[in-house]
C-alpha cells in the first residue's frame, strides 16, 4: 500500500529528507532500538498525525550498553518491525549499520552532567552519554522539526529536553504517555525476555505505583512514606530486587521530601537478571 522506504546509508537518508523538506513537509522523527511494540507505535502515530513526513530509526545503540549488558541479546526482528511501521503510514525507516554511526576511531560523546548521574545513571553510568550521543547524531542526519519520545523512559526524555535546550537545537520534543498491557505492565522490548513466572512477578512495578497513586489521592504527601509503600509492595515479590525507588522533581530529577503535582516517582527493579523501569507523574 504505502511507499515506505528503507535506508541504511546516511547520504541517502539525508537526501530523502531534504527532498521532503523542500517539498514543504515538516519532518517528524521517532528514534527506536526496534522490536517494535504498541509503545513505539503510539509515538509513530503521534508523528504521523503531527508531521507531514515521518522517519523512524531502528538502531541498537552500542554506546548505551555497558560491556556486561544485553547488547548482543537485545531482541531484533527487522522484517516484523517494517510490517508494523508500514501499516502506520511511516515514510522512511532509517537502519544505519553500527560502523556508519561509530566508525573506527570514533571519540566524540555528548554528556548532560548532573541529570545523567541521577536515578538510572547510578547503576548505568555510561547509559545517558550513549543515548545523547546517538540522538544528537540522528538529529543531525534526519533534521526533524519534531521528535517523539516516551514517558516510559522519563529520565531519558528529561535529559533529551535539556540537551536540546542547552545546545539550542531547532527541534521540538514531544513526550508521549506510557503504553501498558491490559494488566498494567509497561510495554518494553525487553519484556520479550520473560517467562510466564517472571512476567507475573514484573507486575509488582505497576502495582506499587498504583498503590502510591491511591495514597497520594487520599492526601499523603510525605515522600519517605510513599517510597516505603512502594518498596514494601515490590519486596513482597520474591523474584524482584529493587535498584532504586525515588521521588524527584521532573526537571532536575532531585529528591523531594514532600511530593508536589508534576513530580516524578521513578523506579528500577530487577526481575531475576532483567532490569525494568517504570514511573508515574503525580
Ligand atoms: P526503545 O526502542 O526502547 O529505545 O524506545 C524507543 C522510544 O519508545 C523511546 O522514546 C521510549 O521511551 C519509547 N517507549 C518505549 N516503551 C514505551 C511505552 N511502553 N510507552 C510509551 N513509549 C515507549
Amino acid at each position: 500500500m504505502s511507499g515506505m522506504q528503507i535506508f541504511a546509508s546516511i547520504p541517502e537518508m539525508k537526501a530523502h529528507v531534504h527532498e521532503a523538506k523542500s517539498g514543504g513537509k515538516s519532518v517528524g522523527f521517532v528514534p527506536t532500538m526496534g522490536f517494535i511494540h504498541e509503545g513505539h507505535l503510539s509515538l509513530v502515530r503521534a508523528s504521523v498525525r503531527d508531521a507531514g513526513f515521518t522517519v523512524v530509526s531502528i538502531f541498537v545503540n552500542p554506546a548505551q550498553f555497558a560491556p556486561h549488558e544485553d547488547f548482543e541479546d537485545y531482541p531484533r526482528d527487522l522484517e516484523r518491525d517494517l510490517d508494523f511501521l508500514r501499516a502506520e503510514g511511516v515514510d522512511v525507516v532509517f537502519t544505519p549499520p553500527r560502523d556508519a554511526l561509530y566508525p573506527a576511531g570514533y571519540h566524540t560523546y555528548v554528556e548532560v552532567h548532573g541529570l545523567q548521574e541521577r536515578l538510572c545513571g547510578k547503576s548505568r553510568p555510561q547509559f545517558f552519554r550513549g543515548v545523547c550521543t546517538v540522538v544528537l547524531k540522528l538529529f543531525h542526519i534526519v533534521e526533524p522539526d519534531v521528535a517523539f519520545f516516551g514517558q516510559k523512559d522519563a529520565q531519558q526524555s528529561a535529559i533529551i529536553r535539556r540537551m536540546v535546550k542547552d545546545l539550542g537545537l531547532d527541534v521540538r520534543i514531544e513526550v508521549c504517555p506510557i503504553v501498558r498491557d491490559s494488566d498494567g505492565l509497561a510495554l518494553s522490548s525487553r519484556n520479550a525476555y520473560f517467562d510466564v513466572d517472571q512476567r507475573e512477578a514484573a507486575l509488582c512495578l505497576s502495582r506499587s505505583l498504583d498503590l502510591a497513586r491511591t495514597k497520594i489521592s487520599a492526601g499523603e504527601r510525605n515522600a519517605c512514606r510513599i517510597i516505603r509503600i512502594i518498596r514494601d509492595e515490590i519486596e513482597a515479590e520474591p523474584q524482584a530486587k529493587i535498584d532504586y525507588v525515588e521521588i524527584v522533581d521532573a526537571e532536575e530529577l532531585l529528591p523531594r521530601d514532600k511530593v508536589e503535582v508534576g513530580d516524578l516517582i521513578a523506579l528500577a527493579v530487577y526481575i531475576d537478571h532483567i532490569r525494568l523501569i517504570d514511573n508515574l507523574i503525580i
